[in-house]
């Protein structure tokens, strides 16, 4: 699971973690914003929801991801980029893993000072264009996550698991090398073995 607010790198990070461990990213962001593009009865219910940077209702993510995690869990496993995004969402996902006797190996959570999330999305609207990086929805989302985001990692916490942070400032790169010292200093030697480790 990689982990962070609006801005701090998830995707890319994602992207590069599964060249490296050919785990497959599975990006509710991305589903929802192919949902839009492609005008589904799912887009058309989100569109708007997600233009305006408010969270979609979490029993429709829960489907989602009810649906698409078993087939992206096959090989190596998933790498879950912004799911679970509320408490609910953790507690749906728990049981979904136990019913499949899965778990959740790793838990990276990115830290970035809030004034270059800003930053970094008021660029990316430059570059990409998406509609909720507008200073006005930026903020929005912004208050999203720490209302109710921000608790699911209190949630694994008091499940007992480390969560491990990373120092998300600087390039792709520098984060990148950092996330890798994290797994190979937080994830047990013994999980390491595992296909899903090959090359940490
Ligand atoms: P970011 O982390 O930069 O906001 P994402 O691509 O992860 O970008 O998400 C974009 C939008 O998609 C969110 O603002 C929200 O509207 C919707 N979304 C994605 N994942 C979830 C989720 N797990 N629960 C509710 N809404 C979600």
């Amino acid at each position: 699971m990689i982990f962070g607010p609006p801005g701090s790198g998830k995707g890319t990070q994602a992207a590069r973690l599964e060249d490296e461990l050919h785990i497959h990213h599975l990006s509710t962001g991305d589903i929802l914003r192919k949902e839009v593009a492609r005008g589904t009865p799912l887009g058309q219910e989100v569109g708007r929801i997600m233009s305006a940077g408010d969270l979609v209702p979490d029993d429709l993510i829960v489907d989602v991801v009810r649906t698409r995690l078993p087939e992206a869990e096959k090989g190596a496993g998933a790498l879950l980029d912004g799911f679970p995004r509320t408490v609910a969402q953790a507690r749906a996902l728990d049981s979904m893993l136990r019913d499949e006797g899965h778990n959740v190996d790793f838990i990276i959570a990115l830290d970035v000072p809030e004034k270059l999330l800003v930053d970094r999305l008021l660029h990316r609207a430059e570059l990409e264009g998406r509609t909720d990086d507008t200073r006005e929805v930026i903020a929005e989302r912004m208050r999203e996550y720490h209302k109710l985001t921000e608790a699911v990692l209190d949630h694994y916490r008091q499940q007992g698991r480390r969560i491990l942070h990373v120092d998300g400032t600087g390039s792709p790169d520098e984060v990148f090398d950092r996330v890798h010292a994290a797994l190979k200093k937080g994830v047990p030697a013994k999980s390491r073995r595992s296909p899903r480790f090959r090359g940490v």
